[in-house]
């Protein structure tokens, strides 16, 4: 009888005495066992005294003992015995061990010391014998293998492959005594030794750590950092699969390609901290739409995937869409900030749109342009015109860079007029794309790809020096007159501006005082450091500054006053309001009076404008009225009068 607290015998019958070689019952009792003790034979007698107390547990063991370090080995049969102070203690009640093979004797000892886990269960799943690993992370002593597995799945899977293979190996989640824990499980058909009845020997490792990094690297590849989004590697991965799996059953899926509208100024104005939180609240969005009907990626930037399954056709995938637009209606708090977010989206359907991957993304991304141009915030499906107008443009983009190659694009001036005096006192440089037909073609059809290829950038350097020229020129004639040249807003963005405006100057020798740039209220709206560093940098080098098309954005009147600008050009929108009931022109007109800024009327094409405006106090005008866009010939015979004109 040994107690386990203080690792003392407490009382030994005189065969056990004779095993110990202990000349009398005191001599062994005052010996401390705990002295020589290994930790891991320790540490088993403390589950032992566990076993004993929660499952009143027995078992049947080899064990070598070293009495004065002779090995004797015994067949031990250890079980609890409750001392009066209700501590457990151990009884042992053994036997020399009869077999003398050597190896059956350390393959015994083996058992009880590796560190995997062994059970032997009976065909029913009890538990017939298990090894003190096992027992150690048994939770419940008396639980059939069926009840150790989290996944019952697992369970049936292993005993299936059992039945038909006589073994199996699977990596399962098993209940233990330290929680839920990954174990490599082997079972395999085997005979009791001692019954001969059929059983099932199990071992298992735990495999957790093992797993968990498994995990960890297959999550991260298969993710996006930032929102948790699975990323563009899962997307080609799982979408043959699905797309095939799709075409067996004769489904159809839906690509839908999420794409937010005004993010770069969220990242410029709020920082990109801010810009952060907000893909993160978008892609948790997303990841609630996709729930059960697919899954949500994020493409990178801010553009994201929708892949849905089970989809009833075009009509199906659209509804979807709109339903996505309006969930994302919703303002998002950033940073302290309600913001306005607006998407577009487009999307492609399979087989109709196309049957791989690929295309499917290459025709929601044509749906997607398409919703861009139609003013964003909107949603388009896929169609076969798209591509055709994919195509055309691609078309013009290279028909433009061989247009400034072969110097196709030609300037034309419309007269800018004093309203009270009606003389010429500048005009404006407008871009004309000279056709093989001797015709022209407007810039309302090529401004829009310029800007979005970057060609807009040579093109409208091409264009200020062209103006710079021939201010000098008609100025060296006595017709030292102001011409306003249009700036994109590629070209405002685009770093070297400045360079490019000084070196235009130096080679043109160009008055830049005579040299007006319009630019649109849109650029002004973002009101970034940058932009207002860019306007300043202008003024420095003395150009003028004009806000075009005004009246068709939506600027803070107030903030207007914090530009450096010199005339304010009234949108002809606004011009053909003149007469109408509810005309606000004269309200533009007096607040151009009190900003001190010149307002200029554009698009003036009837005499009641024009009289409206002068009697309104506008200082000048452009408009069909007067003279429409012209060649620079035809603009210097203007300004040379009638009577030259007849010369
Ligand atoms: P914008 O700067 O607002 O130019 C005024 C437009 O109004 C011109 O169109 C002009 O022909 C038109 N217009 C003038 N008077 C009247 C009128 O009485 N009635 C009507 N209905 N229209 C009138 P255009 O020449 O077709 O140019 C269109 C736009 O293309 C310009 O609008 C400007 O934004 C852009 N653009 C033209 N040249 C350039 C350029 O060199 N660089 C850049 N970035 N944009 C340019
Ligand atoms: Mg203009
Ligand atoms: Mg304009």
């Amino acid at each position: 009888m040994f107690d386990i607290d203080v690792s003392r015998v407490v009382w030994a019958n005189a065969a056990a005495l004779e095993i110990w070689r202990a000349p009398s019952l005191d001599e062994l009792t005052a010996r401390d066992m705990g002295v020589d003790m290994s930790p891991a034979v320790a540490e088993r007698l403390k589950q032992y005294q566990r076993d004993f107390r929660d499952h009143n547990a027995s078992f049947f063991e080899h064990w070598t003992l070293y009495p004065h370090g002779e090995p004797v080995t015994l067949d031990v049969y250890f079980s609890g015995y409750a001392f009066e102070d209700g501590r457990m203690g151990l009884l042992c009640e053994a036997r020399r061990t009869l077999e003398k093979t050597p190896d059956r004797l350390r393959s015994a000892d083996a058992l009880v010391h590796t560190t995997v886990m062994i059970t032997s269960y009976d065909a029913d799943g009890a538990a017939l014998f298990r090894n003190p690993a096992a027992r150690a992370a048994t939770p419940d002593g008396t639980a059939p293998l069926a009840a150790r597995f989290a996944d019952p799945a697992d369970f049936a899977a292993l005993t299936d492959a059992m039945r038909l293979y006589g073994d199996a190996q699977r990596s399962a989640r098993v209940h233990t005594a330290t929680g839920p824990r990954w174990h490599e499980v082997t079972a395999r058909r085997a005979t009791d030794p001692l019954s001969g009845a059929q059983t099932i020997l199990v071992s298992e490792i735990d495999v957790t750590d093992l797993k968990e990094a498994e995990e960890r690297a297959h999550y991260l590849a298969n993710r996006d950092v930032l929102t948790g989004l699975y990323n563009r590697h899962f997307l080609l991965e799982q979408a043959s699969r699905r797309l095939s799996d799709a075409a067996g059953r004769n489904a159809r899926c839906g690509v839908v390609i999420i794409d937010l509208d005004n993010f770069k100024a969220v990242n410029d104005t709020l920082g990109h901290a801010a810009g952060d939180q907000l893909l993160i609240q978008v892609a948790q969005s997303l990841e609630a739409a996709a729930a059960d009907r697919g899954f949500a990626v994020r493409l990178g930037g801010d553009e994201f995937l929708l892949f849905v399954e089970a989809v009833d056709g075009a009509a199906d995938v659209d509804r979807l869409c709109g339903d996505l637009i309006r969930r994302f209606a919703r303002d998002r708090r950033i940073a302290d900030i309600d913001l306005d977010v607006k998407f577009s989206i487009g999307a492609s359907v399979y087989p109709e749109h196309g049957r791989t991957l690929t295309d499917l993304l290459k025709n929601a991304d044509l749906a997607l342009y398409d919703a861009k141009e139609s003013g964003k915030n909107t949603h388009r499906l896929f169609r076969p015109s798209l591509r055709e107008r994919r195509e055309t443009r691609a078309q013009l983009e290279n028909d433009l860079i061989d247009a400034l190659e072969a110097e196709a694009f030609e300037l034309f001036l419309q007269p800018r007029v004093d309203a009270a005096s009606e003389t010429i006192v500048g005009a404006e440089a407008l871009l004309r794309w000279r056709r093989d037909d001797g015709g022209y073609t407007s810039p309302d059809v090529f401004i829009g790809a310029c800007e979005e290829s970057g060609l807009i950038v040579p093109l409208g350097a091409w264009a200020l020096e062209q103006a710079m020229r021939e201010q000098r020129r008609l100025a060296a004639l006595g017709h030292d007159l102001t011409i306003s040249v249009n700036l994109s807003p590629r070209q405002l963005e685009t770093p070297g501006l400045a360079e490019m405006l000084g070196a235009v100057r130096a080679t043109t020798d160009g008055a830049a005082d005579r040299i007006e740039l319009e630019i649109t209220e849109t650029m002004l709206m973002r009101d970034d450091a940058d932009t207002l560093a860019a306007l300043d940098r202008i003024r420095a080098l003395g150009f003028k500054l004009a806000i075009d098309d005004f009246g068709t954005g939506y600027s803070n009147l107030v903030y207007l006053q914090s530009f450096p600008i010199t005339s304010l050009k009234i949108d002809k929108s606004f011009i053909r309001t003149i007469g109408a009931a509810r005309s606000v022109a004269g309200l533009v007109l007096s607040f151009c009076d009190l900003l001190d800024v010149k307002a200029v009327a554009e698009g003036v094409e009837t005499v009641q404008q024009r009289d409206w405006l002068r009697a309104h106090g506008c200082a000048e005008y452009q408009g069909f009225l007067f003279a429409k866009p012209m060649p620079m010939r035809a603009f210097e015979a203007l300004l040379r009068g009638p009577t030259s004109n007849a010369a």
